[in-house]
């Protein structure tokens, strides 16, 4: 089709989404586990230089309990989420995955950053499904600026390595980094498209007042969104989740638009425990953006039914796998 302009491109989005995933959305209950990070990106508040930082790390009992609970409540995928933290070692991790396993029937998504390539097959043979690990540019000298030490290369390896020992994988960009440009985002689009992730998780960059990108401008909402439109129509079938970023950018209806302009069919509430009232402090604080609003299960059910999609029932594996897992 012959995109005139970015209505053409909202509409053929939703038009794909349809065609391709139906009317169903899925859920996925987040335990934010630990918030330490050996990583020094300049774009996140939990960089390892960030010393203001207040750091929690859960216990293997407390991260069993809360993926447990998010089973209880009918969710079927568990995702648990850290900071590259080497504090869980392999053992660690896989006991984790093994114990809500023998629990539950459940689809587990880890969310770890990168880790030996050892770890990534324990944590495979352990029973998890799928691994999450966005690419966050494809610009390779943009990557290595917002990410010290660190190299693109390395990363889209261990994506393919990934997905060759059997994980359903997952990708994804930050929309309106400093320096980025539109180019930037169309590579990461045509990326998305070469590589066909199982699933995308795209969010807007947020200064974080405790790093050094403090004093740049957010990513704008309305390039975001047409990022999730393109995305969305060039991997017909990839799951697509609207981030917690995009509801701490745009917290009246941010995933919401995201459901009805830009084809997403994703939500992951955070299931850390919350306190009782705004006032109390909260226990296990990721925050990664500043002032990150974390839309829990009942908002997320709610955001899926006005945008008149299913809520799904099943562990909403990878829709580019052919049988069943
Ligand atoms: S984005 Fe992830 S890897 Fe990078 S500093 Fe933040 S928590 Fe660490």
């Amino acid at each position: 089709m012959l995109v005139q302009n970015s209505n053409d491109i909202f509409t053929e989005a939703v038009k794909v989404r349809k065609k391709y995933c139906g009317n169903r959305a899925h859920i996925r209950g987040v335990v934010h586990f630990s918030n330490y990070c050996i990583c020094d990106d300049l774009y996140c508040g939990l960089r390892k230089s960030n010393k203001e930082m207040e750091r929690f790390r859960m216990d293997e009992d407390t991260i069993v309990c809360l993926g447990c609970e998010i089973a209880q409540k009918g969710i079927k995928t568990v995702v648990l989420q850290s900071g590259e933290d080497p504090f869980y070692t392999r053992e660690k991790v896989c006991n984790i995955i093994k114990r809500i396993k023998e629990k539950h029937d459940v689809a587990i998504t880890l969310s770890l950053g990168e880790r030996d390539y050892d770890d990534y097959r324990a944590f495979r043979d352990a029973g998890a499904d799928r691994y999450l690990m966005k690419h966050e540019t494809m610009n390779e000298k943009l990557y290595e600026r917002m990410r010290p030490g660190k190299k693109l290369k390395d990363r889209l390896n261990a994506l393919e390595f990934l997905r060759k020992i059997g994980f359903q994988v997952g990708a994804g960009n930050i929309v309106g980094l400093p320096f980025q440009t539109i180019d930037d985002l169309a590579d990461d689009i045509i990326f998305f498209q070469d590589f066909q992730p199982d699933m995308i998780n795209i969010g807007p960059f947020i200064p974080h007042p405790q790093t050094p990108l403090k004093s740049y401008p957010a990513g704008s909402f309305d390039l975001m969104l047409r990022v999730f439109a393109l995305t969305r129509i060039v991997t017909k079938n990839t799951h697509i989740a609207a981030a917690n970023t995009v509801a701490t950018l745009k917290p009246e209806n941010g995933q919401l638009l995201c459901f009805l302009l830009g084809g997403c069919n994703v939500l992951m509430p955070n299931c850390n425990p919350f306190p009782k009232s705004r006032e109390e402090k909260v226990e296990f604080e990721f925050q990664c953006a500043p002032a990150k609003r974390y839309v829990d299960i009942e908002e997320a059910e709610s955001v899926i039914k006005k945008a008149e999609l299913q809520i799904s029932k099943d562990k909403g594996h990878s829709l580019k796998l052919k049988g069943d897992l």
